[in-house]
């Protein structure tokens, strides 16, 4: 029986390096250039970003995660969340690294779905670093709900032409080009009637006609794009897998991504925790330690205890990935962890952030991203509600309903089965 919660030697040296190489590497990039991880390089950025990108490949971490066949090692699920928890605590880390979404969820389905030409002309660069990419799918009108998306793509001799509105299209402002899903035969269910697209960016028709931005960013300078399509032209080879097959596609994509989110929490957390035991242990007030205070130290193993349950909840999930490579099988506890990611980040990053005071809620410590992570974790891939469907419909399925009126563990019937069977012993 095989049940080890151990990291190979070998595997945890690369996990040491990861943890000095971000703190001592990649953490100047966060405090220096907070908001342009996911802008193109410039005279300022690029050359330490190469730098360390290369230094990353150097080391056979690049896109980890990734089979050999797409510049990756294949480590799977399981070695990117341990190496995840220690990205999480940097926005610039996942870029630096390759591992940042939503580029590795399109490079997955460009790799799984895409032609040779596509693999050549989007694929390559993608997974060289090369340049940012976008996933358009959430409509001003639809985001939970796909059956109600209206952007359509219509054939027009060798043809597509896209026509609609997509809300929140997250990088499209720097990218290179963008995965549309548009409805290509309104006859059928919408599982069936959407397929995507590979679209470069530059396409006439493609109009960015708002950037949004993240709570208190400042207007029009965010990264989600409410993006109009005015009749864009794109050739028959722009589509993307088959006719019909959007649906399964982005299924494909989102399972991949909702647990990438969870394992980068699971840093993020940790992080928090580690600020809050400090705080705790620092500060005094009325004549003792907040260390010594028993609600602080109730906050301290709520916060402790919430976190490895989470944590190792990732962690199997990922394993299970590994193990069975099949998201559909893995629903279930995809969608549990992607619940419980915001509830986890928001009451960590409380606690810690109420024990730290003012100084907590001010623009000084870095809890304010954190937060803001929180609210954004209830919504990005779904919302809470959605996935506590999910969970509950698939777990109802190992049931069934009583044969009687009454419970099977109703104690009368309990005890007359276990007297009977004590007389037949
Ligand atoms: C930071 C960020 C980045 C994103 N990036 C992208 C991107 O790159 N590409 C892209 O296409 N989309 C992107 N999105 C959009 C995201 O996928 C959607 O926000 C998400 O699917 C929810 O859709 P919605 O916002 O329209 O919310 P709605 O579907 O309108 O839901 C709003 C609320 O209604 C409630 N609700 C909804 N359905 C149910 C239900 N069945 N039962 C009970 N209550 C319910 C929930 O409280 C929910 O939060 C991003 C979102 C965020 C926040």
């Amino acid at each position: 029986m095989a049940w080890d919660f151990s990291t190979e030697p070998e595997f945890e040296k690369k996990l040491e390096w990861i943890r000095w190489f971000r703190a001592e590497r990649v953490d100047p990039l966060d405090l220096v250039y907070p908001d342009r991880a996911f802008h193109p390089l410039d005279e300022e950025t690029g050359p330490v970003v190469r730098a360390l990108k290369q230094q990353v490949r150097d080391q056979g971490l690049w896109a980890p995660h990734l089979g050999p066949e797409l510049g990756g090692r294949g480590f799977g699920q399981l070695k990117l969340a341990l190496i995840n928890e220690i990205l999480g605590e940097s926005s610039w880390a996942p870029v630096i690294f390759g591992t940042a979404a939503p580029d590795t969820g399109n490079a997955e389905i460009i790799a799984r779905y895409g032609t040779e030409e596509q693999k050549e002309r989007y694929l390559k660069p993608l997974l060289e670093g090369e340049c940012f990419s976008c996933f358009s799918m959430t409509e001003p009108q639809a985001g939970a709900d796909p059956k109600m998306f209206t952007t359509r793509a219509v054939r027009d001799g060798d043809n597509w032409v896209i026509t609609g509105r997509k809300f929140f299209s997250s990088n499209a402002r720097t990218s290179k080009f963008v995965i549309v899903m548009a409805v290509t035969d309104p006859d059928v269910s919408a599982y069936r009637g959407m397929s995507m697209f590979l679209v470069p960016s530059d396409t006439p028709g493609i109009r960015m006609e708002r950037h949004l931005g993240l709570m208190s960013e400042a207007p029009d300078e965010g990264m989600h794009a409410l993006i109009e399509y005015d009749g864009v032209r794109v050739p028959g080879d722009a589509l993307l897998g088959g006719e019909g097959q959007a649906f399964a596609i982005a299924q494909t994509r989102l399972g991949g991504g909702r647990v990438h989110h969870a394992m980068r929490v699971v840093g993020q957390c940790q992080k928090a925790l580690d600020m809050m035991a400090e705080r705790a242990l620092s500060r005094e007030t009325q004549g003792s330690r907040l260390a010594d205070k028993q609600l602080v130290q109730a906050d301290l193993a709520d916060s402790y205890a919430q976190l490895q349950q989470f944590r190792l909840f990732v962690l199997h999930t990922a394993w299970q990935i590994d193990r069975y490579q099949d998201y559909k099988r893995v629903r279930k506890d995809i969608s549990a962890i992607k619940f419980l990611t915001p509830k986890v980040l928001h009451d960590i990053v409380y606690r810690s952030m109420h024990l730290h005071g003012a100084l907590g809620v001010s623009n000084e410590m870095p809890f304010a991203d954190m937060w803001t992570g929180a609210a954004v974790m209830a919504v990005v891939d779904g919302p809470s509600e959605i996935h506590k469907v999910t969970v509950a419909k698939d777990l109802l399925r190992g049931y069934e309903a009583a044969s009687g009126p009454w419970p099977s563990q109703h104690l009368p019937a309990r005890r007359e089965w276990a007297r009977k069977q004590l007389e037949n012993m």
